[in-house]
């Protein structure tokens, strides 16, 4: 079995789009715009970059999340290759797919499931940790494939960190880097050589 590790936040997500956290923050919370990005910031930086989505959510008065994220449009955030590629993957024998993101538990794993990614992979994890070396090679250990491939748009780790057949790409959505083990569309991925096991 081959599997396929995907990062969400600007590999699957659009988050800086006009469906991202970000914006939907900034724009559709409060009518002062600065008011509502210098509440964003605040919680942006504490701690490890990573936001803490119950006080934010608290500041902004929105008492229901989901609710208040679907109508701004947040399911529409997934890239447009998203859909097709994962419901390819997911008609494809022997794969089993995995959206690793880091961030907020709540907030990240309403996120995924709201855009409708969650229905499209095996499993959802939401970490804490930006660097996914260890989670990696926990979920490795688990589903114990015969090759990994990993796709994110901050790579942090060589296949070297692994003692197992890992192929890591780095995904650039901003289309400014070019590369062997680059790409900016899902479809870029060689699936027919990935798939290949002995
Ligand atoms: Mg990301």
């Amino acid at each position: 079995m081959i599997l396929f590790i995907f990062d969400f936040d600007n590999t699957l997500g659009d988050t800086y789009g006009p469906y991202g956290e970000g914006n939907i923050f900034r724009t559709k919370t409060l009518s002062d715009v600065d008011k509502a990005t210098e509440i964003y910031q605040k919680y942006r930086r504490w701690p490890d970059d990573i936001l803490v989505y119950e006080k934010l959510l608290k500041e902004l008065n929105i008492h229901h999340p989901e609710e208040f994220f679907i109508q701004a449009g947040m399911p529409n955030q997934l890239f447009p290759d998203v859909i097709p590629f994962l419901t390819k993957l997911q008609n494809t024998p022997n794969v089993k797919t995995v959206i690793l993101t880091a961030g907020d538990e709540l907030f990240h794993e309403m996120k995924v499931r709201i855009t409708g990614a969650s229905k499209l992979v095996n499993q959802v994890i939401v970490t804490r940790i930006r660097n996914k070396t260890d989670i990696i090679k926990r979920i490795i250990a688990h589903y114990e494939p015969e090759s990994t491939v990993f796709v994110d748009d901050r790579i942090h780790m060589t296949a070297a960190d692994f003692d197992t057949p890992i192929t890591i790409y780095e995904m650039d959505r901003t289309h400014k880097k070019e590369g062997e083990f680059v790409i900016h569309w899902l479809d870029e991925l060689p699936l027919e050589k990935l798939l290949w096991t002995k």
